[in-house]
């Protein structure tokens, strides 16, 4: 593989092969954008351009660096991740990449650190990882990847060149759907249509219970389960969700209070955490109605149209053609409202309660 491989991200791309082109390396890159679109990939593939030993412009694919790029034995490549158990990127890591970018490369031009999901470095690592910044060791690149650029701090920030990445076209996740998880031609192509052209909330899709949760919810609806016990069931439910990744998140905001990290980057830190914090689980929130409304979208085209090519959710067939539903525009209707108010941040349960109620709603 190499950059001119990397799929849907033009922009991006272009921008690493001018500076490949113009030989202007910087010494700290920000990839960011949604999770699954490629910022790690075109991380390794700008390693690989960088270090090839034909210099053309992109990675060759074939010399000696660039296999050994490939095969993840590179030694000027260093890859630094959150740890399994904590989740993590702490000082202590950072100061093992300290270490490394004071030493020559071992056998090329440039030593490549690259740091995948960087918004989980806590403060102080945040810190100690500043201080290499601005006084990078000879030549040393660092390519940050995250999904959450204002999780880290603005100095960090702007001693970086930042480079966007966008979501990719519907087709690109359904291709690599079929091709990474063997799915099934039609759950692919539903499951890429519903995760608007991220690959990670396809994959979180795949691997999540959300999308199982709402199409049981919407199946014991229609048989008239009690909708105000599944509201009180459901928001119970959520708020479960939340607070697993509440004490996920507070296990990154815990260090060393030997760590020296200043009161008011510490503060501002926490804030940033606390906005991620309300940003993810609105972002949960918004994926289940977002799927409620492709199931009631899906109701209405197929009652009026009986095209099964315009039905997202194309593996539940029987179930659309049973014809269980009725009045899906007041439903997708409500929908809407309820997300409007959910928005509004208007006490959830009662939220629920009211468009359970019309979603239950028989002829
Ligand atoms: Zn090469």
């Amino acid at each position: 593989m190499s950059l001119h491989e990397i799929r849907d991200q033009e922009t991006a791309v272009r921008f690493v092969r001018n500076i490949l082109r113009a030989n202007r390396i910087p010494n700290g890159l920000l990839f960011y954008g949604p999770g699954g679109v490629g910022k790690g990939l075109t991380a390794v593939e700008l390693a690989k351009a960088i270090n090839c030993e034909k210099q053309d412009g992109d990675a060759c694919d074939a010399c000696l660096a660039c296999r050994k790029v490939t095969n993840g034995n590179h030694p000027d490549i260093t890859y630094l991740s959150p740890s399994e158990k904590t989740r993590l990127i702490k000082k202590d890591d950072i100061d093992g990449i300290n270490e490394l970018a004071a030493l020559r490369p071992f056998e090329s031009q440039w030593r490549i650190f690259i740091i995948q999901d960087a918004d989980r470095m806590n403060p102080p690592a945040q810190n100690h990882f500043l201080k290499t910044l601005e006084e990078p060791p000879g030549k040393s690149l660092f390519i940050l990847l995250t999904e959450f650029p204002r999780v880290l701090l603005p100095t960090i920030r702007s001693r970086c060149q930042q480079v966007r990445f966008r979501a990719l076209r519907q087709e690109t996740v359904a291709d690599l759907l079929r091709r990474e998880r063997d799915l099934p031609e039609e759950l692919a192509e539903s499951l890429a249509g519903i995760a608007e052209g991220q690959m990670t909330r396809a994959l979180d899709l795949v691997d999540s219970e959300k999308r199982n949760v709402v199409l049981s919810l919407t199946s014991r609806l229609a048989e008239g389960e009690d909708p105000v016990e599944l509201a009180e069931e459901f928001t119970k439910f959520l708020a479960e969700e939340r607070k697993q990744l509440e004490d996920h998140l507070k296990a990154t905001m815990a260090y060393d209070s030997a760590d020296e990290v200043s009161r008011a980057d510490m503060e501002r830190l926490k804030e940033e955490r606390l906005a991620q914090l309300a940003a993810m689980s609105k972002r949960d929130m918004l994926e289940y109605l977002y799927l409620l409304q492709t199931w009631y979208r899906d109701e209405m085209i197929f009652a009026v149209t009986r095209d099964r090519s315009r039905v997202w959710n194309k593996d539940q067939f029987e179930r659309l053609e049973s014809g269980e539903g009725a009045n899906p525009s007041e439903k997708l209707q409500a929908i809407e409202t309820a997300r409007m108010y959910l928005d509004r941040f208007i006490n959830e349960e009662r939220v629920f309660r009211d468009l359970f109620l019309t979603l239950a709603v028989s002829p």
